[in-house]
């Protein structure tokens, strides 16, 4: 088990908090009274700039942690200010979405302000604009109907009114999915069916929090005597209704701390906007306004692409950018690499990333960020060919899970029966109870061999021992209760413990965090920016995403994108229009500094890259479906399967999985040993045309499949004999530095 981050021991005493930072962060922290704006480009610490002026405000006795209210935009964001702040021995301070503080206080108020329970949450709202939109006989397909869901949030959001939607729209320059008047009328009976079956919606929460604390001066003033500090992350995303929320919370006190960075104003399309962030100082006269340049984060070569893709930037967020400065060493040159088509840039990532870790990244501090989260699923195929661990964010469903669902029950029982006494566990051990509790649902030292539901199972399991494991290591005298409070914390936050595996997000998923490596993949036109954004104003929205992307770099940054989506397609995509003038062979356009050209382009190297069409080798004809390509023939074609070597390769392979502690399918998937077992390779050369098979794994396994196509006994020259394996032995396979960083 690597030693944990997660929970170090907290610093002792006030000054210690001060520590870390830098005098302008250190103005910010010590800026206790008063309005605070933090204006600031991504990387230069202003979360942690507010994180340490909470810690402290409470440790040096000013503020007391009850009296924080600290809101972000995410669930994860929040739980990671949580996580933060416990570090810093600011523990009790309340951090937040809007949503979930909204939630909470409504929850709270609601018998008294209005009488009853709450009305449930809708649970389907997709459901209920479809039932919305048939009572009013206008028929919706399935995209029309989410996108006409967007467009009521929307409407919700800038507190626009059914009758006001039209001419609303018309004016923020929105392209409705439907006739505005339609959309209207669709909203409306939206907003009847709510009425009638008594349950909110999403942003019902907000509103109906804004109407009790608006209404009742009574509610407002137990909310205000309750929160006297409030801080807001991200605060160039905030929309129309957060503000008017956050405004009766502050309730013109002036008690309140906003930090952002225009430039990373990415929710436009949701009704957030980055004027409030830009007229705070307006509307708050005597605010104490810091600007921070220093970026911690990147390398100043990183940060000469992101200032470089800022400086070709238009509109009011760009006018108020800010030039980052690097305060780390220098790191290697962004790439570029132009590829053939998508599964070649998706296994072209992957052999990267492999190379990466085997240098020694860790793959929990890789990411692949794209623009929609339909590419992720190539990128997911390419990675368990390459053998190399990964997780989708959106891994925040993490505490839904079933497995995890009931863990936290039988944990939860275990801890109000005393513990592990009555099993004769040591109750201070509460790893150890917890390991006896999860051991009687499926956890076991070891992973299970195979992939599937039951190792998925035990991943959940696995993780919440890691979490346990961490969180005594941090607080060693913490109760068994203790940790069941901290798992229903994060519950409530969706904040699922770190996975060790590269990390599959969207671009807007990926704000505010950081990786030591991030591949930005599929920028073509189209992609980057997006087809459906089309006013100058979408552009540039599309822009700072990109520029988001960039600025969560640490060191390794690599751009990609593709010629055609499938091989043998025609060659027709263009890279981004935001690479111009930063990619080498791109004229450099007017303004950027430097004219960026850093990086030589990577064409794929030779060999079995495939540029042209992929042909079925049984009846010739091109192929374009990955699961095709891979087999290197017609799904229905018929194939020359030696089923034998089939048998003798799935057995191989589970021997493989077995003593690496990994799922089959890092050692090879079906379908490449399909791919095998049908084209019988008779050498090396013709082992690796096979997709799927690339230069790692022709080197570790190579000679084993070669062995079994040939009939004889894999690892039958090693010497070692014995296994029906490679002739490793388990300890030699895990020497292997790349091997031990795939280990959970
Ligand atoms: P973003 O705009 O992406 O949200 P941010 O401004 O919130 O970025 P942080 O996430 O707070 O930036 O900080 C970026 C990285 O730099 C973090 O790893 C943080 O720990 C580190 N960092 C910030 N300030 C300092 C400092 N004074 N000394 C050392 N490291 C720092
Ligand atoms: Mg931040």
């Amino acid at each position: 088990m690597p030693p944990s981050t997660q929970f170090p021991e907290p610093p002792e005493g006030a000054d210690a908090v001060l520590a870390g930072l830098d005098p302008e962060q250190r103005a910010v922290a010590t800026a206790l009274r008063g309005p605070v704006c933090v204006l600031a480009g991504a990387g230069t610490g202003k979360t942690r700039a507010i994180t340490h002026r909470i810690a402290y405000g409470v440790r040096a006795g000013i503020v007391q942690p009850a009296s924080v209210l600290a809101v972000t935009f995410t669930a994860r964001a929040a739980g990671e200010m949580r996580g933060r702040l416990r570090q810093l021995g600011a523990g009790g301070v309340q951090a937040r979405t809007f949503h979930a503080a909204a939630l909470r206080q409504l929850q709270y108020f609601w018998p008294r302000a209005v009488g009853g329970p709450l009305p449930q949450l809708v649970e389907r709202k997709i459901q209920l604009v479809a039932e919305a939109a048939a009572r009013v006989r206008i028929r919706l397909d399935r995209n029309e109907l989410r996108d006409v869901a967007g467009e009521i949030e929307w409407a919700k959001v800038t507190q626009t009114v059914p009758e006001d939607y039209p001419a609303a729209a018309a004016k923020s320059g929105r392209e409705a999915p439907r006739d505005p008047a339609e959309i209207s009328r669709v909203y409306t009976a939206y907003e009847q069916l709510k009425r009638e079956r008594s349950v909110i919606d999403f942003e019902d929460v907000l509103l109906l929090t804004v109407g009790v604390l608006e209404e009742r001066y009574d509610v407002a003033e137990q909310v205000r005597s309750q929160y006297q500090h409030f801080v807001v992350d991200e605060y160039q995303d905030v929309s129309p209704l957060q503000q008017r929320l956050l405004d009766l919370w502050v309730g013109g006190r002036g008690n309140l701390c906003v930090v952002g960075d225009a430039s990373q104003t990415i929710y436009s399309f949701t009704g957030a906007t980055p004027e409030f962030l830009l007229g705070f100082r307006a509307r708050y006269p005597d605010a104490t306004v810091v600007k921070l340049v220093r970026d911690y984060r990147s390398t100043p070569q990183v940060v000469h692409l992101a200032n470089g893709l800022l400086a070709q930037a238009r509109g009011q967020a760009a006018a108020h950018r800010l030039e980052l400065v690097s305060q780390r060493e220098p790191g290697p040159e962004p790439t570029f690499t132009e590829y053939a088509d998508e599964p070649a840039e998706a296994e072209g990532t992957a052999r990267r990333i492999r190379d990466l870790v085997a240098g020694g990244v860790r793959p929990s501090e890789i990411a692949i960020l794209y623009r929609v989260n339909a590419q992720s699923e190539v990128y997911e195929q390419a990675l368990a060919d390459a053998g190399v661990p990964y997780q989708l964010r959106g891994a925040e469903r993490f505490f839904e899970r079933p497995e995890v669902r009931e863990a936290g029950m039988l944990l939860r029982g275990a801890a109000r029966a005393g513990g592990g006494a009555g099993a004769g566990l040591d109750e201070a051990d509460v790893p150890a109870q917890v390991r006896a509790v999860l051991g009687s649902r499926g956890w076991t030292p070891e992973p299970p061999a195979g992939s599937g539901a039951v190792r998925d199972r035990w991943e959940s399991l696995a993780a919440l021992v890691r979490l346990a494991e961490d969180f005594v290591r941090a607080r060693p005298d913490a109760t068994l209760a203790d940790l069941v409070a901290e798992l229903d914390e994060r519950a409530n936050a969706q904040h699922a413990p770190t996975v060790e595996g590269v990390t599959l997000a969207s671009l807007h998923a990926a704000k505010g965090l950081e990786w030591d490596a991030v591949f930005l993949v599929g920028l073509s036109e189209g992609m980057m920016p997006i087809t459906y954004a089309r006013t100058d104003e979408q552009v540039e929205e599309e822009r700072r995403l990109l520029y988001v992307g960039v600025t969560r770099a640490r060191s390794h940054l690599a751009l990609s994108w593709s010629l055609s989506r499938a091989p043998g397609g025609r060659a027709g995509r263009r890279p981004s229009r935001f690479l111009t003038g930063l990619r080498p062979g791109s004229a450099a356009r007017g303004g950027a500094p430097g004219g960026g050209v850093r990086a030589g382009v990577e064409r794929p190297a030779g060999g079995r890259r495939r540029r042209g069409p992929v042909h079925c080798r049984v009846c010739g004809r091109s192929l374009s479906e990955a699961g095709e390509i891979k087999l290197m023939r017609c799904e229905d074609c018929p194939s020359e399967l030696d089923e034998g070597l089939y048998e003798r390769l799935r057995e191989w392979r589970s021997e493989q999985a077995r003593q690496l502690g990994q799922p089959p399918y890092c050692v090879f998937t079906d379908k490449t040993l399909l791919a095998i077992a049908e084209t019988v390779p008779s050498d090396a050369a013709a082992l690796t045309r096979i997709a799927g098979v690339g230069a790692r794994k022709l080197r570790r396994f190579g000679a084993d499949v070669l062995a079994l196509c040939a009939g004889e006994e894999p690892g039958s020259d090693g010497g070692e004999g014995g296994t029906a394996g490679s002739g490793k032995t388990p300890g030699g396979a895990l020497d292997e530095p790349d091997e031990d960083s795939l280990e959970k």
